[in-house]
């Protein structure tokens, strides 16, 4: 049985106040609405990770996760955060690789795979995400696209390296727009991954790593994307930032 997991990304919202509030919401809800198969991970702003850490301390359904890591183990990177730091309060996964950090911040796919590697290195479980543009998938280029993400980006792991990496498909067109991939896309690139990963790294590895839908998923589709064989949960942004939303997600399984 693969781990089931839905993450909440707040991206840049919240102020510490405010975002200690919604942790100790979803915390309470999930405590008593949720089972123990389902892993919640919470991953605020930098900011409020210490404080979140100690609020969710000892919970075995919710942990916490970063948005981002350095590039490098320490040093003079003003303004960045590493693995170590994310790892010294608390938090046990990190997002690397997410299409904002990739075209905002042009990290490409040799940025992110460093990342990857740090984050492992400092025993943090790489949310690593992948996904097409639209241009991309107009032209019908999306599993080509994926594919050099993958090889790219994860491809030079170990296999007792890569089973400790959690993905995420999270086509670039649906994020924060309001369309989602449909139950059959979702499925499609859901399988495609596994199928690659098979034949890189064996069929037992890929069977077991989980793969996570993201993309405009919200409380009314969770449950149609989370049916499909090769959808393990989600990477959730703007539908995290309400407690009673992002609960109603997690319980789509
Ligand atoms: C995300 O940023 O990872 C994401 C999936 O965002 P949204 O749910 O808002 O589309």
């Amino acid at each position: 049985m693969r781990k089931k997991i839905v993450a909440g990304n707040w991206k840049m919202n919240t102020d510490f106040k405010g975002g200690l509030k919604l942790a100790s919401e979803v915390m309470n809800m999930v405590n008593d609405e949720v089972m123990d198969d389902i892993q919640v991970v919470l991953i605020p702003p930098f900011t409020h990770l210490f404080g979140i850490g100690q609020l969710i301390k000892g919970n075995k359904k919710v942990s916490l996760g970063a948005q981002n890591c350095a590039a490098h183990i320490s040093g003079a990177y003003t303004g960045e955060v590493s693995a170590e730091m994310i790892r010294s309060v608390g938090a046990d996964y990190v997002i690397v690789g997410h299409s904002e950090r990739r075209h905002l911040f042009k990290e490409d796919n040799s940025v992110v795979e460093e990342k990857v590697k740090l984050a492992l290195s400092y025993s943090l479980i790489p949310i690593f995400c992948c996904g097409e543009s639209l241009d991309e998938r107009n032209n019908g280029r999306h599993f080509q696209i994926i594919n050099s993400q993958l090889e790219e980006a994860l491809f030079e792991l170990e296999k007792d390296e890569l089973l400790k990496v959690v993905i995420a498909y999270e086509p670039v067109w649906a994020i924060g727009t309001g369309k989602t991939a449909s139950p059959y896309q979702a499925q499609e690139m859901h399988h495609f991954i596994r199928t690659t990963i098979k034949e890189k790294y064996g069929e037992d590895l890929a069977n077991t790593i989980p793969i996570l839908y993201g993309g405009s998923c919200n409380a009314k589709n969770a449950k149609e994307l989370f049916a499909n064989a090769d959808v393990d949960g989600g990477l959730i942004g703007g539908a995290s930032l309400k407690s009673r939303d992002f609960t109603d997600i997690v319980k789509s399984f």
